[in-house]
């Protein structure tokens, strides 16, 4: 599967691993576990976020597309974790939206 994730006001795009390299600053990264099953990595200088990663799903990385350089194209998305995102939070489009994680 590959999709694209709008996680309250955090995008991220799911890739390949086996299709994804750092160019540069990979000795800055941290990396947290925020919870059972997923890993984060962010920048350890400014702490922008860099990617997910699911232990189940290990061929598979969630990339913030704030880290991107450039205009990438960005495919079909939907809205996870809805029903309990900030409620001065509008979502102004007509995305598919789910209270928590995509349904299995
Ligand atoms: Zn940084």
């Amino acid at each position: 599967m590959q999709a694209t994730a709008r996680c309250g006001l955090r995008y991220f795009r799911g890739v390949d691993a086996d299709k994804f390299r750092y160019l540069s600053g990979e000795e800055d990264l941290k990396t947290y576990r925020s919870s059972s099953d997923h890993e984060r990595v962010f920048c350890g200088n400014c702490g922008s976020n860099i990617l997910v990663s699911v232990d189940g799903y290990p061929d598979f990385l969630y990339l913030s597309m704030s880290a991107i350089e450039g205009n990438p194209a960005v495919p079909e998305a939907y809205h996870i974790f809805v029903g309990s995102k900030a409620s001065w939070h509008e979502i102004s489009d007509n995305l598919v939206q789910y209270d928590e994680d995509v349904p299995e």
